[in-house]
């Protein structure tokens, strides 16, 4: 009999995971099971819709999908149509796989405020995530923004903001995302970080972006940045440094007459958001870093802006049944309990770009032969009756292709598609379900 594997998130921790799997386990059975009709995860919902080669990664999990003994299971969310109790009776192997989709939040009097845009919210209604929260409004009527963080998150918000009509055409950014973008009067965009440059976490190919942008200027009060990087830790010394020469070039830009202006400010964090029953205003206290923390002096300051989108991380969603510990998945190792294992941002946090997580699989996959399972438990079959008795419409990767091919075609000769937002959408073009 043939090992049996569950695992559960259709993204890149996932893909990775099953592949490895299927190398060390030939002839296993592997679901890959994904709460949504559609794989990919964050490579579908997290990577900005500009950076299409990025997306390019998507051939290699289509191969995946098409080797004997895998099988994809959209539509299906653990807790809600299957319990995690219920999967551990079913197949040899468990892996999570599931990342994290709630976003950290600020903790501050007026974060409850119009317009202020938790990051899954923001993200997921530029990149289609079902279900979420129709920003165009607010987006719309924008002319001042405030992305809060110093991450690569907050890097890909400002340039979607910043992009024009024609930037934005050939991009898989939501249509109607696109056109609230382009007809905010937006002038300034406000990036800001707790600490300073050198502890900032943006990647150089992505800080370069903002110097490519045709109607922003970005711009970077000199007084911010260091002589050197030199107080970065020499395994990282060579990226702050050549972070620090793009910050230069930014800080050498005086404003000129393009429309928008992206100011990169550091040393700052938002104490109270300020607004009737909308944000107009935000109070900042100006920081210092002690033993690497940012600490708020007793200065303040203020920034109108009509926006705010914090981009500080991300949270583990709760299952039923599953503990975590220091904010991931309680696991060691990977290891969560005999039979379960966790994989990608569920095991060690929200970090790392996507080829961290063929690393992380590859370790844990690794752990998983050494734990030599043995083949006793029913596997897909008996997924499939547990769904079929509960009347729920799993979508395969047949049906995926459909959607695929449906997304592609309405994309025309300028996008490389138009995504569907909405499960019933997708549903709705599959080959073999119909939405009920
Ligand atoms: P991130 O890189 O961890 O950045 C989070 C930022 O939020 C940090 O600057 C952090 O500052 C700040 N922060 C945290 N709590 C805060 C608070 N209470 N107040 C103010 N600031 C706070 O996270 P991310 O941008 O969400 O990205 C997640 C992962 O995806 C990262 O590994 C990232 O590189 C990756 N990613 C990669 C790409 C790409 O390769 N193109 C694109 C997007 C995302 P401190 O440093 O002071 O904690």
């Amino acid at each position: 009999m043939n090992l049996s594997v569950a695992v559960v998130g259709a993204g890149p921790s996932g893909f990775y995971a099953a592949d490895a799997m299927l190398k060390a386990f030939s002839g296993s059975q592997i679901d890959i099971i994904d709460q949504w009709p559609i794989p990919f995860g964050l490579v579908r919902f997290g990577v900005a819709p500009d950076h299409l080669s990025t997306k390019n990664v998507t051939k290699l999990y289509e191969k995946i999908l098409d080797k004997p003994g895998v099988r994809f299971v959209g539509n299906v969310e653990l807790g809600r149509d299957i319990s995690y109790e219920e999967l551990k009776s079913l197949f040899d192997v468990v892996i999570l796989a599931f990342g994290m989709e709630k976003p950290r939040l600020l903790d501050i009097p007026g974060a409850d405020l119009a317009g202020v845009i938790s990051v899954t919210d923001f993200v997921g209604w530029y990149n289609a995530t079902p279900e979420s929260k129709d920003c165009g409004e607010l987006v719309s009527r924008a002319r001042s923004a405030i992305v809060v963080g110093n991450g690569n998150v907050a890097l890909d918000i400002v340039r979607l903001l910043a992009k024009t009509e024609a930037e934005l055409a050939t991009t898989d950014i939501v249509p109607a995302a696109a056109n609230a973008i382009v007809r905010a009067p937006l002038n300034d965009i406000y990036v800001v970080g707790r600490r300073g440059p050198i502890e900032s976490s943006f990647s150089f190919p992505e800080l370069s972006e903002l110097g490519d942008l045709v109607e922003a200027q970005t711009l970077v009060d000199s007084a911010y940045l260091p002589a050197d990087a030199s107080s970065a830790e020499e395994s990282v010394r060579k990226k702050k440094e050549r972070n620090l020469r793009v910050f230069r070039t930014f800080a050498g830009n005086s404003a000129d007459n393009r429309p928008v202006r992206i100011h990169l400010m550091f040393y700052a964090s938002p104490i109270e958001i300020i607004g009737q029953d909308q944000i107009t205003t935000v109070k900042m206290s100006r920081n210092t870093v002690v033993e690497g923390r940012a600490v708020a002096t007793n200065e303040t300051f203020m920034i109108d802006a009509d926006l705010l989108v914090p981009t500080i991380g991300y949270e583990l969603a709760s299952i039923e049944g599953l503990p975590s510990l220091g904010g991931v998945v309680k696991n060691q190792d990977g290891r969560v309990e005999p039979g379960v294992y966790v994989v990608g941002w569920a095991r060690r946090g929200p970090t790392g770009v996507i080829g961290t997580n063929r690393v992380d699989a590859r370790e844990v996959v690794a752990l998983i032969s050494r734990d030599a399972p043995t083949a006793s438990k029913p596997g897909p079959s008996s997924l499939d009756d547990v769904l079929s008795a509960r009347s729920v419409s799993a979508v395969d990767a047949t049906d995926w292709r459909q959607i695929d091919a449906a997304e592609i075609a309405s994309g025309g000769s300028g996008r490389p598609r138009v995504k569907f937002t909405t499960v019933d959408e997708m549903l709705r073009v599959t080959k073999t379900k119909v939405a009920a």
